[in-house]
């Protein structure tokens, strides 16, 4: 594996890959690498035949009162699992290379973005949309691939690479979980133990209110009103948004039919957290699509 800073360097790298006729998946991150990254790897080592992983804290997604400054970072660590994952090239740019003057051309996604964490974060997706197209300009043609964790930033970029004719395949991938459900992230790295233990409502929301649509619940309202009662119960969480949208184009709607995004946004502690979960309403069927629970020690 080779780990680089320079952008011209990456491009030179990705040009050269595909003039010999080998295909390049991109995986983009803010790095701190847990298994929900790493399943991203695996799927773009599995798909391509030149992985290019990045990692940078991007200033541009943050508003001023957030955590970048305390965001955590571990290189050395991120390498090594890059490099046992596969990884070809690790890109760790600085903040000076990726905006050597501030930047005055971003990237908006209408609509899409304005909801669900972009409620709180009103500037959040446009730093993200506008660091993904430089990194898809830099590293051209590719596949991209991105985790179900973070529903909405999937929707927004893959709607932004098709508004923009981007030469990009975006594939969404499972949402990782703890063995006892807490969606992997790398800012659970800021709870406390007691609110690593409270942060599990979350997901005992969700699968409550998955269990409900199973057993016949199809008014978004009630679905909503049942996480929204779940969550306050847990003192130590503090629910931002609890929402539920069609999940292909993120609008609002009143009756559960079809795929289903319930999402939720949540401090606890230090801590954003975010969750969601995907039901499929077909007739009576319902499947709930609430990603992968890891089975090991990686709490
Ligand atoms: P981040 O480093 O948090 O910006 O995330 C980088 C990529 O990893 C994004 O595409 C995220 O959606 C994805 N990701 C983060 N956490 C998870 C998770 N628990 N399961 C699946 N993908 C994840």
């Amino acid at each position: 594996m080779r780990t680089i800073d320079r952008i011209v360097e990456l491009r030179a790298g990705c040009d050269e890959a595909r003039g010999a006729g080998r295909s390049v998946g991109l995986v983009p991150t803010m790095g701190y690498f847990h298994e929900g990254h790493r399943s991203l790897m695996r799927a773009a080592r599995h798909d391509n035949d030149v992985v290019t992983a990045t990692i940078f804290v991007n200033p541009l997604q943050f508003a001023p009162d957030e955590d970048l400054g305390g965001y955590p970072r571990d290189v050395a660590g991120d390498t090594a699992v890059a490099e046992a994952e596969g990884v070809d090239v690790l890109f760790v740019p600085s903040v000076a290379e990726m905006y050597p003057e501030p930047t005055r051309t971003t990237v908006h996604v209408a609509g899409l973005s304005e909801g669900l964490c972009g409620a709180e974060r009103p500037s959040h997706f446009e730093g993200v949309t506008t660091v993904v197209t430089k990194l898809f300009e830099i590293v051209g043609p590719c596949t991209a691939y991105f985790g179900r964790k973070d529903f909405q930033q999937l929707a927004v970029v893959r709607r932004m690479t098709a508004d923009l004719n981007l030469p990009v395949e975006v594939v969404g991938c499972p949402l990782v979980r703890e063995p006892d459900g807490l969606a992997m992230s790398s800012r659970n790295a800021y709870l406390s133990p007691e609110e690593r233990q409270a942060a599990r409502v979350l997901y005992r929301a969700l699968r409550r209110a998955a269990d409900a649509v199973s057993a016949g619940e199809r008014v978004a309202s009630a679905l909503r009103d049942l996480v929204v009662d779940a969550v306050t119960r847990e003192p130590l969480v503090l629910l931002g948004y609890a929402e539920v949208r069609r999940a292909s184009d993120l609008e609002r709607i009143e009756h559960l039919d079809g795929e289903v995004l319930l999402a939720v946004g949540a401090r606890v502690g230090p801590a954003r957290l975010i969750d969601n979960v995907v039901l499929t309403i077909a007739d009576d069927v319902v499947t709930a699509d609430l990603g992968i629970l890891t089975q090991g020690s990686t709490t």
